[in-house]
């Protein structure tokens, strides 16, 4: 039943429109509806009776829901998050039943006064489905006693809402999940988080704290800054809100998208932004690395057209349907240009990005914004880019570089729309073969339809490596430098260049010889990596006739399929804890079987397949195996240890394994072994296993502590196969934390001592007729390559991407150089010498 609720003025002062607040993200109401207030007293009271629902962890805001089920979020002042509680004092914590009037926090008008940026207080209502209209107060207010914010309520609130979230299907809150993501819910995570969301009817908010946006807007999402490791919820009201609030908190907790575990690439250039390349001569510009490689060609400088458009509109109805002919032919357009884009990966990454412009262009607080200018008599046009120019801003104002660089995509999608409502033809990228682009910007649709047969290479102005445009270069393979030196602008159309987009250099006057030079070494590139793709399928046979089976490191079958077409000989290692990871419980035998298969049947039959059973403990903890707090982790319970602790666990994962026995060549491989009791334990209750199911594999173990190189002759009897797992014998060799700040980089798996690790595996294992695999780091690493051939292992198993460079250099090797080099490492004295000695092999 529709009603009407009062909100006091929790804090005396001067009422202020939200639409005044210096503060896009309350100005433009993307978390709530409401009012704000300009204190002149410090400690804020309940303005309704309710129970605090959340009250952020920095104290400067909390949320109330009221008894009729409205929720008002108080957030004292802008960007007083910052002050991390100083000058605030909460009377009462989250979950407290308040009264009308009681006091909720207090604070130091002064001192926060003088710290944040403004002491505007705003007064939301965070679940506007509930609420008719507003109706704010005017004029000097006091606190408890003044009504602020008088609300008509909808129909479906109050009484409605008690009755029906009496059975929990109105208003849902979903379980806090630790976000996940590298980078936090940046363009691509929320495009699918905002996409997933559109899909319910549901009213749905991004809850972090006190914060809370509108799950259903990309643009709300970014501009929540979110971090890995923030607490995040989910909450919904509306028909379909249980299962939103399921779906969506899953879709979170396993990384919109993104495999949370993936290497944090571009976190680490968030963290240290990328570097600008230094000039050595007046000759030379300098700009950021965006893509490597090295091009030369003549300059083409692009300039995007200006488009304008009349502020007045032709009525409301007349710019509304335009509006909406123009959005609706813009999807089409990037649906064109996505099918344009054929399946291949470097494609996918394209169509990825122009999926997150699909989701821009739908976003419903952007085109609410265009929608409420039209409604003011403005034109289509005029509204659309008030709204985009808007979001681009706040975008570029944003701390994170990451996030800032989604401005361009904003500004992209915006000008896209607005030509198409300006009735102009966006000035292409149609240029001459050998072309160097120069712009200020390229937008990442620019860069999606460039033709890399005609576009050498290209430069801006603007820009860093984390933006669409350098992934998408990079995807392309064309070289490019962002960020470069302004004087790149004025160079003439024509003249010829060259661009060594690995270095962050454009060369504007080189001499024949270096143009030649240039010419040369791309030639010399550009025929190698084709030469080694062209071969990826054939054997790695050395010169003189040895053969080492290259096979590849996988997480999943996509990974697997990846693989195959890649030339991978088989899989050396599945890292199956990626199974169990970003979750709350184990994955069932079902699941994991669904999985193991998946695998096995990317590869077939004639392929092997090495699945590693649970790897965890130490660096890799999992939320629902509570290991007891160790002193050394790395030396506690790790790897099969925590297996055999736990041989249910372990049961059901050999079971889902073995289902994969019929469609690969499978192997099940036991991590971090150190004694031959461990190996005896894991076998029987293997044996059980297959005996039961009727299935087999074969058994190994990784080799990653020095005990189990050091026995390794012992061990091969009770074993088929070892794989050395470099990474952990580094670190347990050296006894060098492999993750340690600093002594990381001095953990050189090519250290003489490491290798000898190695050479003893092998010898152990070849006596008793075993083979040895590498699946650590080093079996991708060029220079370490003609090492472990000399070592005498069997097999490499290398990431996806080095399968092809890796089997032609083992192709240009012979086996005899590579047994003399080896022993000639061996006894050298560091891995400086080492990597000294092998320095020609890395290109
Ligand atoms: C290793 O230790 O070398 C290895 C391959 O295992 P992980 O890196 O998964 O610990
Ligand atoms: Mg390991």
């Amino acid at each position: 039943m529709a009603g009407h609720l009062e909100i006091l003025a929790p804090l005396s002062g001067i009422m202020v429109p939200l639409e005044q607040v210096p503060d896009p993200v309350f100005a433009q109401k993307m978390v709530g509806d409401g009012i704000s207030i300009d204190p002149t007293s410090s400690e804020m009271l309940a303005p309704v009776s309710g129970k605090i629902v959340n009250l952020h962890r920095a104290c400067h805001a909390l949320t109330i829901e009221s008894e009729t089920g409205v929720e008002v979020l108080i957030h004292i002042g802008i960007d007083t998050v910052e002050l991390k509680g100083e000058g605030f004092t909460p009377l009462v914590k989250e979950g407290d039943v308040v009264k009308l009037g009681q006091p909720l926090i207090r604070f130091s008008l002064d001192s926060v006064g003088r710290k944040a940026r403004s002491l505007l207080t705003q007064i939301l209502i965070t679940n506007g489905d509930l609420v008719k209209s507003y109706a704010p107060a005017s004029g000097l207010v006091t606190a408890g006693k003044s009504v602020a914010l008088k609300l008509e309520l909808a129909v479906q609130s109050a009484a409605n809402k008690q009755e029906s979230s009496s059975d929990g299907s109105d208003i849902a809150l979903g379980n806090t999940i630790v976000l996940p993501n590298p980078n936090g819910l940046h363009a691509r995570p929320a495009a699918l988080l905002a996409g997933a969301a559109k899909k319910f009817d549901s009213d749905i908010r991004l809850v972090r704290g006190g914060e809370s946006v509108n799950a259903k807007s990309v643009v709300s999402i970014i501009g929540l800054c979110t971090q890995k490791g923030d607490p995040v919820q989910i909450k919904a009201s509306g028909k379909d809100s249980a299962a939103a609030v399921e779906a969506l908190t899953k879709l979170i907790a396993e990384g919109c998208g993104e495999n949370p575990n993936a290497e944090p690439e571009p976190a680490k250039k968030e963290t240290a932004a990328p570097v600008r390349a230094v000039a050595t001569s007046p000759d030379e510009l300098a700009g950021v690395s965006a893509s490597p490689g090295l091009a030369v060609g003549k300059i083409v400088q692009f300039r995007p057209q200006i488009i304008d458009v009349s502020e007045a509109g032709e009525g409301v109805d007349k710019e509304r349907v335009k509006f909406e002919f123009a959005l609706k032919e813009a999807r089409n357009q990037l649906e064109a240009l996505k099918t344009t884009l054929s399946a291949d990966a470097s494609k996918s990454h394209r169509s990825q990005i122009l999926s997150a412009h699909q989701e821009l262009l739908d976003d419903p607080e952007l085109i609410y914004q265009a929608l409420v200018l039209i409604n003011q008599n403005k034109s289509a046009g005029f509204a659309w880019s008030q709204a985009y120019s808007q979001y681009a801003e706040q975008l570029d104002r944003l701390k994170s570089h990451l996030l800032r660089e989604r401005a361009n995509d904003m500004r992209d999608i915006g000008r896209r729309v607005l030509a198409l409502l300006a009735g102009v033809k966006q000035a292409s990228l149609d240029v001459p073969p050998d072309s160097i682009l120069v712009a200020e910007e390229l937008s990442p649709s620019d860069t999606a339809a460039m033709d890399p047969s005609k576009v050498m290479g290209f430069c801006t102005t603007t820009g860093g490596a984390t933006s669409h445009v350098a992934i998408l270069a990079r995807s392309l393979g064309i070289p490019a430098i962002c960020g470069i030196e302004e004087t790149a602008l004025n160079l003439p159309d024509g003249q010829l260049v060259v661009l060594d987009g690995t270095r962050g250099i454009l060369h504007r006057n080189p001499s024949e010889p270096e143009v030649t030079q240039a010419r040369a070494k791309m030639k010399q590139i550009a025929a190698r990596r084709a030469e080694e793709k062209a071969a990826a399928f054939e054997p790695a046979i050395t010169k003189d006739g040895h053969q080492i089976e290259v096979v590849a490191n996988i997480r999943n079958a996509k990974e697997a399929r990846e693989a195959v077409k890649m030339g991978a000989e088989g899989v050396g290692l599945l890292r199956s804890e990626f199974l169990f990871d970003n979750r709350d419980t184990p994955p069932s035998q079902v699941e994991q079987a669904a999985e193991y298969v998946a695998v096995a049947q990317a590869l077939g039959k004639e392929r092997t397949l090495v699945i590693r059973t649970l790897d965890v403990g130490g660096d890799k903890p999992l939320p629902y195996i509570p290991l007891p707090k160790e002193d050394n982790p790395f030396l506690g319970l790790r790897g099969i240890r925590v297996s055999l602790d736990r041989p249910e666990m372990l049961r059901v994962q050999l079971r889902a394994i073995l289902e994969a026995s019929d469609a690969a060549d499978l192997h099940i491989m036991f991590p971090m072994v150190a004694t031959i009791e461990e190996i005896r334990a894991a076998k029987a209750i293997l044996a059980e296993e297959t005996r039961a199911s009727g299935k087999t594999a074969k058994v190994g173990i990784m080799i990653e502590v020095p005990s189990a190189a050091v026995m390794s002759e012992i061990f091969a009897k009770e074993v088929d196969f070892f794989s050395i797992g470099t990474n952990d014998l580094t670190q347990y060799t050296l006894a060098m934390d492999r993750g340690h700040p600093k002594l990381a980089k001095l953990a050189d798996g090519l250290d003489p001592a490491v290798l000898r690790m190695i050479a003893l595996t092998v010898e152990g294992a070849h006596k008793h007729g075993k083979w040895v695999g590498v699946c650590g780091g080093i079996a991708s690493d060029m220079m370490a390559v003609p090492v472990l051939v000399g070592l005498g292992v069997d097999e490499l198993s290398v990431s996806v991407p080095a399968i092809p460079s890796v089997k032609a250099l083992v192709k240009r090797l012979s086996l005899q150089e590579c047994h003399e080099l080896a022993k000639e490492v061996m006894d050298m004295t560091s891995a400086v010498d080492v990597r000294n000695r092998l320095a020609s092999f890395s290109e």
